[in-house]
């Protein structure tokens, strides 16, 4: 979808947000998308009982991780109760396929309906 827009190699960008970095820390990504993603990580990890390590930003859930849409479902449960947003199970079982994936859908949806507004 949105994968040719304007990259600029000379600026490295948070492959996350795409946003302006600096890209630092473990996972090279901005600041405010390391706190999501060590939040999802960490979920994550303990959900599938695998090593924080293990959860790359790219690794498949599904294939590479061993998590079923039980799993995929309970974080969604998780990610409604601590951000206080609605996601439908079936638009996140379609959508997050990566943590990075995961990460980019709950920052769509906490934009989507902000705390405050509900
Ligand atoms: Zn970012």
């Amino acid at each position: 979808m949105m994968f040719s827009d304007l990259s600029d190699d000379s600026s490295p960008r948070c492959p996350i947000c795409n946003g302006e970095g600096p890209p630092a820390g473990r996972d090279s990504v901005c600041p405010g998308c390391q706190e999501l993603l060590d939040w999802c990580r960490q979920h994550l990890a303990e959900l599938l009982e695998v090593p924080p390590e293990a959860i790359t930003l790219k690794a498949d859930l599904e294939h590479d991780l061993g998590a079923d849409s039980l799993d995929i479902v309970e974080l969604v449960m998780e990610v409604e109760e601590y951000f206080d947003v609605q996601v439908p199970d079936e638009e996140a079982l379609k959508q997050m396929r990566t943590l990075t994936d995961a990460v980019r859908y709950i920052q769509a949806q906490t934009r989507r309906q902000p705390a405050s507004a509900r």
